[in-house]
């Protein structure tokens, strides 16, 4: 008698169910899709290569044994891999395997990249005076654990690929792990967690959390102290790496550069590096291609929007943690009415419970209501120098290299400043990160942008027109 797929795939999850816990379970099997069965191969459908590289690594012996029990001796097992535009899509979408034997795969050969061929020139990094490994603060928010990260639909690929590197640094096939997705959907938190849990694991490990937009200011700092070389060699002494924020490395090639020889060194020893970034690898701009290529070398994992479900749960640990006691209908109501993303989420109810504190008023559905009703009004979105640039250059019909060129044209010229004035009105960015990304400049170019803006719309109505134009699309879009 011939079993259907659907069949054999049950049976097989049936067994696997029996012998793994419940996360793992819903981690790694659910997602498979079985695909077809042919005589004695069974192919099953992943997510991605490294869901599948993560099964053969971990997994491999106990699918045999399901697929065994339920298709007979000689049962083979042949993966089709999901696509995605993150990956490389040098590879062909279907790997066959033998389905029997560990067979260790990494995804792309390693080589040695040409920045490594001076590696002689570099000092014994624990020699440099003033640097000792274990006086490393590792610059984690204790509150930030995996405790207080919920799981959900949204995040369980990331947060379960976490939780792995937290019990193995470097011992994963996710290396780098990239996290990435949109603002305030908990990559930072996400990202102290694995920092965190390493530290509680292995206490001799040197764990580091840091902002690119700080990895950028340091190098920069040292390129003028002329101590680079400490730099690298402290990065370089790094077990453990978090960047967050990588995405505001685009259009930086020095300090790409520098991180592209720090990421080589620590990768080739086994070390573990952590990014995040507001964007999938494939949508980063300005950003080089042998960086993006490392960047694809491990695990990319996204952060989504939470569901309603996992947003109760959000308010519900938060309030918690807090002692708090609010009614259930109170809680959804909340989570049902902000959508956008967990800091919003936060901030609600941080503003709810701020008011009744204040006003010694209980915190009533009445009272919840109005205020989540001014907090979705006055909340905007998050602005960023990227979408600032890309509005000004389409408002003046100008491609974006020319903002960002060194030309000193009257027109190019006043469309940069009004992108830096616009950065620094509409942004949290330092006018020395505003430089930055306008075409290199510093804090001080960024000042006088500033400046003659506020000068030139007091005294140039055509140029207030501009200003007026500009600020409604940034504003209303
Ligand atoms: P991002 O770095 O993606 O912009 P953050 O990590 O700063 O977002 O998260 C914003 C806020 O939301 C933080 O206070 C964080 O603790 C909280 N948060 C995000 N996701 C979760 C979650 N799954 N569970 C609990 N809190 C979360
Ligand atoms: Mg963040």
């Amino acid at each position: 008698m011939n079993k259907t797929v659907g069949t054999i795939w049950n049976e097989t999850l049936e067994f696997i169910r029996d012998n793994v816990d419940e996360q793992c379970y819903a981690t790694w099997f659910i997602p498979i899709k079985p695909v077809k069965n042919q005589g004695s191969v069974l192919t099953v459908q992943v997510p991605s290569k490294f869901f599948y590289e993560y099964l053969e690594e971990n997994y491999i012996q106990l699918l045999k044994a399901g697929i065994t029990k339920s298709l007979g001796e000689g049962a083979k097992l042949v993966y089709s891999i999901v696509l995605e535009n993150t990956y490389d899509n040098s590879n062909p979408p279907t790997m066959k395997l033998p389905s029997s034997g560990r067979r260790k795969h990494k995804p792309q050969s390693v080589h040695m990249p040409v920045a490594l061929a001076n590696e002689k020139s570099i000092k014994n990094p624990f020699v440099i005076p003033g640097l000792q490994k274990l006086n490393i603060d590792s610059q984690l928010n204790p509150n930030y654990t995996f405790e207080n990260f919920i799981e959900g639909d949204c995040n369980r690929l990331a947060r379960s690929a976490g939780m792995a590197v937290g019990k193995s640094p470097g011992g994963t096939a996710f290396n780098p792990l990239m996290l990435y997705g949109g603002v305030g959907l908990g990559k930072t938190h996400l990202a102290h967690a694995i920092g965190v849990e390493i530290k509680d694991n292995y206490q001799e490990k040197t764990v580091l959390y840091v902002s690119a937009e700080k990895f950028t200011q340091q190098f920069i700092d040292s390129i003028r102290n002329n101590t680079k070389n400490d730099f690298v060699h402290f990065y370089q002494m790094i077990d453990v790496l978090v960047i967050d924020d990588v995405q505001s490395f685009s259009g930086k090639e020095k300090t790409q550069d520098v991180f592209f020889e720090i990421f080589n060194h620590l990768h080739q020893n086994g070390k573990q590096i952590i990014l995040t970034s507001d964007r999938a690898p494939v949508e980063l701009q300005g950003m080089e291609q042998r960086l993006l290529s490392r960047f694809k070398w491990g695990l990319s994992a996204d952060l989504q929007k939470p569901g309603l479900e996992t947003r109760v749960a959000i308010l519900g640990k938060k309030l918690y943690n807090d002692g708090i006691e609010v009614d259930d209908d109170i809680v959804e109501f909340i989570a049902y009415s902000i959508n956008s993303n967990v800091r919003e989420l936060e901030g609600a109810l941080i503003s709810i419970l701020a008011q009744s504190s204040l006003n010694k008023k209980e915190i009533t559905m009445e009272l919840v209501k109005s205020m989540v009703d001014k907090f979705v009004k006055s909340t905007t979105r998050e602005i960023s120098i990227d979408f600032i640039q890309k509005v000004v250059c389409d408002y003046f019909d100008m491609p974006l290299e020319l903002l960002k060129s060194k030309t000193r044209k009257r027109e190019i010229v006043q469309a940069r400043q009004l992108s830096m004035y616009f950065s620094k009105q509409l942004t949290k960015n330092s006018l020395a990160s505003i430089g930055q990304q306008c075409g290199n400049k510093d804090h001080a170019t960024v000042l006088h942008a500033c400046r003659t803006v506020n000068n030139l719309k007091e005294t140039d109505k055509r140029f207030k027109t501009y200003v007026d134009d500009l600020q409604k699309r940034l504003t209303l879009a």
